[in-house]
């Protein structure tokens, strides 16, 4: 790491994010399953809405009103509570910066989203980190990590790296749990995927309680990440905080069209969410299957797997033979998980590829 003198002593802890990668260590171009990406793409008429009407010289609508009015006729918001980040990165950041500061402490579970601790930091705030649960959100451990300097706790539900998700009684116990002068951020990157009764209840906390916050994005289940556009909604005092502090002209102009487009084609949506849980379930029940000791697939309501690898088999083994076979997925050594790998839920051929990988090295052969 290159310090420099100038720079704030906070910024010295934060380990730049390292994101998914896309080739082998000798270089090879690999196919992507390291980034919870659609394998499916997106919908051909976000697609369609990205090719027109372009134009770069101007800017942006820097509400996105359009695209946040569609938001609240769909989830039954107020749009005036609703505010779009570059990314729903944008907006943990600027709820940690917003509401947490040097000497405040901004808490979280375990294996949770790697962007929290960066998020905390970056403000000079303290990340705290509680116990899991078996690679799960563990509420009890949150409770009792709270202190009189929590400021904010985030809680990925599902949860990334680990694919397990808290009931919506566990989220209203962690929220009722919590002083009032705390702010819950439910960050629901994959809220998509879960199925129909499986709802965390974090967008009917955000809309009855002032210190709760909802993120979701358009980089998953909308097949949109390159566009950059995330949402967040709470109440108007919380939204107007993130709005005062957000960049101008954060969502681009292309990315609120796309953005417009992939809401209204609910077919997509639709057969994105069940390819993945057809998929995520085969896979899962082919690990099961090898019946060997080294492998357990952790719980996944997500679009991807944790895979935990144990005794004679190395994780590392096996990154290396997925690359061989042509695939990226994401090792997480530096979030404490040297003995994982998380995959993301790819087409059937991809899949199929990989657990003939798999197979193969606990010697169950392809
Ligand atoms: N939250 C979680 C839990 C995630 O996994 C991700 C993406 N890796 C994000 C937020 C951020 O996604 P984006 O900025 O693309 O909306």
């Amino acid at each position: 790491m290159a310090d420099t003198p100038i720079m704030k002593p906070w910024i010295e802890g934060i380990h730049a994010y390292v994101p998914g990668k896309s080739t082998s260590a000798d270089g090879r171009k690999l196919v992507k399953l390291s980034a919870n990406e659609n394998p499916l793409g997106c919908s051909a008429d976000a697609l369609a809405a990205l090719a027109v009407d372009h134009t770069p010289a101007a800017y942006p609508d820097p509400d996105a009103a359009a695209l946040r009015a569609a938001l609240g006729r769909q989830h039954g918001i107020d749009p005036a509570r609703i505010v779009c980040g570059t990314g729903s990165d944008e907006l943990l950041n600027l709820a940690a910066q917003g509401f947490a500061g040097p000497g405040d402490e901004v808490l979280f579970s375990r294996y949770s989203f790697a962007v929290y601790d960066i998020a905390a930091r970056r403000c000079g705030a303290t990340p705290v980190e509680a116990p899991d649960a078996d690679y799960g959100t563990d509420v009890d451990a949150l409770l009792a990590a709270v202190t009189e300097r929590t400021r904010v706790v985030f809680l990925a539900n599902p949860n990334n790296p680990t694919g397990t998700c808290l009931p919506r009684a566990e989220v209203e116990r962690l929220h009722a749990g919590l002083p009032g002068d705390v702010l819950l951020v439910v960050d629901q990157a994959y809220a998509e995927y879960l199925e129909p009764g499986e709802d965390d209840g974090g967008l009917d906390l955000a809309a009855h309680h002032a210190n709760v916050l909802v993120t979701r994005t358009f980089s998953k289940i909308y097949g949109l990440a390159g566009e950059r556009i995330g949402w967040a909604t709470g109440v108007p005092g919380l939204v107007d905080v993130l709005n005062r502090i957000r960049g101008p002209f954060n969502v681009t102009a292309s990315g609120q069209r796309a953005a417009l487009a992939a809401l209204a084609d609910t077919n997509f949506l639709a057969r994105s969410r069940e390819a993945n849980r057809e998929e995520r379930k085969r896979f899962v029940h082919a690990i099961e299957a090898l019946g060997n000791h080294w492998l357990r697939a952790v719980p996944s309501k997500a679009n991807f797997v944790l895979v935990l690898f144990e005794g004679d088999l190395q994780a590392e083994t096996a990154l290396q033979a997925i690359a061989d076979a042509g695939y990226a997925v994401r090792h997480l050594p530096g979030q404490g998980l040297p003995q994982a790998l998380r995959i993301t839920i790819g087409t059937a051929r991809q899949m199929d590829d990989i657990t003939r990988v798999l197979r193969t090295l606990c010697g169950a052969g392809a």
